[in-house]
């Protein structure tokens, strides 16, 4: 998708903070972080959000969830957050799934 900032993320014409790469995802730390550790892990195929990612494609989903411990663990969390925003009201705002790792501080529950 060329209008798609994630895509293009994907395919490296713009530069990210990337700290995993595979065939399946890549996971880079977000601009405009939420927690002390904020990583996005997206698929590397375009969907929408996490649910149609699942159904289109369900090893890269189980791919990206599966991402998001080693991230986690590789930035020394033990307790973090998944978040997959769906949706402008529930505060997405780039339509290509992605899963935020939130962490390194209390993070409360629930959520504002
Ligand atoms: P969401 O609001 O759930 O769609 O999350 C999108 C996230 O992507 C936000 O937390 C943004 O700060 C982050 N973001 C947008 N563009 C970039 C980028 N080029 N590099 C890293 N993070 C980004």
């Amino acid at each position: 998708m060329p209008d798609c900032i994630f895509c293009v993320i994907v395919s490296g014409e713009i530069p990210a903070n990337i700290v995993l790469r595979t065939p399946e995802v890549v996971a880079f730390t977000d601009l405009d972080p939420k927690a002390p550790t904020h990583i996005l892990v997206i698929p590397t195929e375009h969907h929408e959000n996490a649910a149609s990612l699942a159904v289109a494609n369900p090893v890269q989903a189980a791919a990206v969830l599966a991402a998001t411990e080693q991230v986690a663990t590789e930035a020394g969390l033990s307790d973090y957050r998944i978040v997959f925003n769906t949706g402008a009201e529930a505060g997405q705002s780039v339509f290509h799934a992605h899963a935020h790792v939130l962490g390194g501080r209390n993070l409360g529950w629930p959520p504002g």
